[in-house]
């Protein structure tokens, strides 16, 4: 049945229940998580020193495919899920493409961006066995500023190691996290032994994720009662992000189509998980044959140019080994805009399924991606985060290929998060001052 609805909104009964778990369903699954030191394969109870239980139990979980929702969080989801599913009539006009484009707005969540849904479990799971304090990092402050409002939801203390680049750059995200009671803290910091190297080899060193999580898991470490968490990357993370795509199935259900491609922004792969796996599902059952598209940076392409291999999530090698596609742990990417997408590495169930050609990957340039997203504000209202606009230049690329072809195409995008904190970014984009960065390994 075909409509013309703009929207499709889901009612709050028709929040998922359970996280979609892709690891049962995988082929060929990941390699495990190893120990640096013995190279021994970690099974959950060595990874809680770092993370609370109950997500290091799903970090390693292959079993169960659905993972059941606890009330609480269900409850705070509340605030703003379901997210509504959109078709960009204003974007399909504009690009005189037969395509359909859809997108998934996750940009209404309170912070802004799609960094909520994890944020809300992780600080729920923490606070249910009992733990006080919480670390993080955060690159543009989108993580930083989701689990800041989880952390005070659920009574928990939390610091924030924030990328410094951004902590310059996005000074109203730092204000955000310390609205909501955190503490920030700028990355590369002198707090820390592995801050302090980096400091000392490089006094002007402007930081990035890696290095703001060596800060964060040593600070965890080294504080009694106090466990460390994660915005990307890892597999409790993209399990919790599948609320995205579970929704998504139903509303593109009630606009009477499936999609042909789905597509998300890439940084550690949290979103493009949660919007690509619950539709991922139906290709491996033998169902569907939609595409999957990553979109990453050009500058920091781990996807499309990285090698498969054992790496360290961190700059200091703190994490355990992770089986991952990796531009190598050390790697410092230029100081592009989206700073969520600025990452050495993807996580290991993406990494795997790139591997095995279940996925694919496109890197776009910057400016690319700030003229895509200056369409997109101007014919659907919404102004993108510099990390998102990655999606929506994929998308265009896409619907100009239907174009070309003459080809009616449905296409689905993850919207992962508004960029009304980063227009001194779009200021930048219009005086003509942001240039491509190319990879510079
Ligand atoms: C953090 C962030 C990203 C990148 O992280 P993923 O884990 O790859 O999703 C993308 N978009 C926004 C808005 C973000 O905040």
């Amino acid at each position: 049945m075909k409509t013309d609805a703009k929207k499709f909104l889901l009612q709050e009964k028709e929040i998922p229940e359970a996280w979609y778990n892709i690891l049962p369903d995988m082929p060929v699954k990941p390699q495990p998580l190893l120990d640096p030191a013995t190279k021994r394969e970690l099974k959950a109870d060595d990874l809680y020193p770092l993370f609370a239980e109950e997500l290091a139990k799903q970090e390693v979980n292959t079993v169960d495919r659905w993972i059941e929702i606890p009330e609480e969080v269900r409850d705070m989801y509340k605030i703003w899920r379901p997210t509504p599913l959109v078709r960009a009539t204003g974007l399909e006009k504009a690009l005189d493409t037969p395509a359909h484009i859809y997108f998934k707005n996750e940009s209404v969540s309170p912070v802004g961006s799609h960094k909520l849904n994890s944020a809300i479990p992780q600080a729920y799971y923490c606070k249910k066995q009992g733990v006080t304090n919480i670390t993080t990092e955060t690159g543009a402050g989108q993580w930083g500023a989701a689990l800041s409002l989880a952390a005070r939801h659920f009574g928990l203390e939390l610091a924030v190691y924030m990328v410094k680049v951004s902590y310059n750059q996005k000074p109203y995200r730092r204000s955000i996290m310390q609205t909501y009671g955190a503490e920030v803290i700028a990355s590369p910091s002198m707090s820390t032994k592995a801050g302090r190297k980096i400091i000392t080899d490089n006094p002007n060193c402007q930081g990035s994720l890696g290095t703001a999580i060596s800060e964060a898991v040593e600070l965890a470490m080294s504080t009694p009662n106090c466990k460390y968490t994660l915005g990307s990357v890892l597999n409790h993370v993209a399990l919790h992000q599948t609320v995205i795509g579970l929704e998504a199935e139903k509303q593109m259900e009630m606009a009477g189509e499936y999609p042909d491609v789905v597509i998300g922004c890439f940084g550690g792969g949290s979103n493009f998980s949660g919007i690509s796996f619950p539709f991922l599902r139906h290709n491996l059952s033998g169902g569907r044959s939609t595409r999957f598209v990553a979109a990453e940076p050009e500058s920091c392409p781990k996807l499309t140019k990285g090698e498969f291999r054992y790496d360290f999530g961190d700059e200091a090698g703190y994490t355990p080994l992770i089986p991952m596609l990796t531009l190598g742990h050390d790697f410092m990417p230029a100081n592009i805009h989206a700073g969520g997408l600025r990452y050495h590495g993807a996580g290991s169930i993406v990494s795997r399924l790139k591997k095995d050609g279940f996925i694919d990957a496109v890197d776009i340039p910057q400016l690319e991606t700030f003229a895509a997203a200056t369409l997109f504000a101007r014919t659907e209202g919404i102004i993108p985060a510099p990390e998102s606009s990655h999606a929506i230049a994929a998308a265009i690329r896409e619907a100009n290929s239907a174009k070309e072809a003459g080809k009616h195409t449905v296409i689905l995008f993850n919207l992962s998060g508004h960029g009304l904190i980063d227009m001194a970014s779009y200021d930048r984009y219009f005086a003509g001052d942001l240039i491509d960065c190319k990879y510079n390994p």
